[in-house]
């Protein structure tokens, strides 16, 4: 394709990102959780923009957005585009987004021309990979692999709404999950466009490049409970503070993890003290820890070292200590084919292909459970995501767009063998 063509794709994607954007539950900034009215609009969207690249649309039983562009034979296997529509608080206007509108982009590119692949083309438009509601994550993808746990309908958001009530309220059915499952047979291959949310490309002044793996992830709540007591009467000598124990321990994790080494990465998100009043000794802290890495080994090892060390802080501190994991997914290797076709495309639009895995999760992750998966990152200024300042390049979008389509062409061609 002409630079005109990148230019004019680019332009449009950068324009529904912003439009897309404006859809959102606070005036002041971007956020749009899952089954929200906020989502319901944001998929009407998506949907008309689908049909305008000749797309035919439907919303599944778990509340994604999907469509699909006919390959030269009615009813064929079908090339599997997509990623999230929702978003973390405050978040910016390209992760998750960017994907969906790029892939709408790459379909109307062969809409336009007039092409019909031997594959056909399908996008989905995840409803929910950010977790930000229920705090679960991957709902969106775990509904098309068919792997919903019957007890995430019970999970309840902040105001005590479980799921299973959102759903209804919705206009879904709850009972009906299973019918969002799609057959092995039906897709070949996933293919994934995401921003980088980190630095690598930028320092490397590329644009795109190809992902090997996506960390592996474990999130826990722990708990350091002491004795909450009067601050003015108990001596420092006698005190079982839950709050400066979770603190000593938060220095700690901050250390080991960079001990363990580069890839890794731990994270204490949320912390709540008990009671909280400023005149009170804090009895119990609750606290969240995320730890991450692409080696399922290598993040085990850290994980024990972390809660080991938590426990020898309360101990010396006369205090309990306790963690539950409440959420956990082993590091997803991206397809060898794929990777390798898109590195060749990577050469072809930017004269080098980089690969590099993924510090962030994604929906390939769970798609990885059915289908070979692939994934072409983008430059994002900074690194910076989850935020409001999260940017791309108009150029790199045109870019993407290209290396997207002439990857997306390549696979349907060629699909990976794994998937035969
Ligand atoms: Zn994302």
């Amino acid at each position: 394709m002409c630079a005109l063509d990148n230019r004019q794709a680019a332009a449009r994607v950068m324009a529904r990102c912003d439009e897309l954007a404006a859809i959102s539950e606070s005036a002041d900034g971007l956020t749009r959780v899952y089954l929200s009215p906020e989502h319901q609009r944001a998929n009407a969207l998506v949907g008309e923009w689908m049909q305008g690249a000749g797309m035919r649309t439907w919303q599944d039983a778990v509340g994604n957005i999907c469509g699909r562009y006919e390959g030269q034979s009615a009813g064929a296997q079908a090339l599997l585009l997509g990623s999230h529509l929702d978003t973390v608080r405050n978040a910016g206007r390209y992760d998750g987004m960017l994907g969906v509108i790029a892939a709408i982009e790459v379909v109307q590119r062969f809409h336009d021309l007039g092409i019909r692949l031997p594959l056909a083309i399908e996008i989905v438009g995840f409803g929910d990979e950010e977790g930000t509601r229920f705090g679960i994550t991957l709902l969106g993808s775990r509904g098309l692999t068919g792997s919903w746990p019957q007890q995430w309908l019970a999970q309840a958001d902040a105001d005590g709404i479980s799921v299973a009530q959102a759903m209804t309220a919705w206009g879904l059915d709850g009972s009906a999950i299973a019918s969002a499952a799609r057959p092995v047979g039906d897709f070949a291959a996933y293919l994934e466009l995401h921003i980088e949310q980190g630095p690598c490309l930028e320092r490397e002044a590329l644009a795109l490049g190809v992902v090997t793996a996506i960390n592996g992830a474990r999130r826990l709540n722990c708990h350091f409970i002491g004795q909450a007591g009067h601050a003015g009467t108990v001596p420092m000598s006698h005190r079982q503070d839950a709050l400066a124990a979770a603190a000593h321990w938060m220095v700690a994790i901050e250390a080991r993890t960079r001990q363990h080494g580069p890839q890794l990465v731990a994270t204490v998100g949320r912390l709540q003290c008990h009671p909280g009043a400023v005149n009170v000794i804090p009895g119990e802290v609750e606290l969240t820890l995320d730890v991450r890495g692409p080696e399922d080994h290598a993040l085990a090892e850290l994980l024990d070292d972390l809660l080991g060390e938590g426990e020898a802080i309360a101990r010396q501190r006369g205090l309990s200590f306790a963690a539950s994991q409440y959420y956990g997914i082993c590091a997803t290797r991206c397809d060898a084919a794929m990777q390798a076709s898109l590195a060749q495309v990577l050469s072809e639009v930017q004269g080098r292909s980089l690969s590099l895995p993924s510090g962030a999760g994604h929906d390939a992750i769970a798609m990885a459970e059915r289908w070979p998966v692939g994934m072409l990152f983008v430059r994002c200024a900074g690194g910076i995501s989850h935020n409001p300042a999260e940017a791309v390049a108009a150029e790199d979008v045109g870019l993407a767009v290209d290396a997207y389509a002439r990857w997306a062409q390549a696979l349907a061609e060629q699909p990976p063998e794994s998937a035969a």
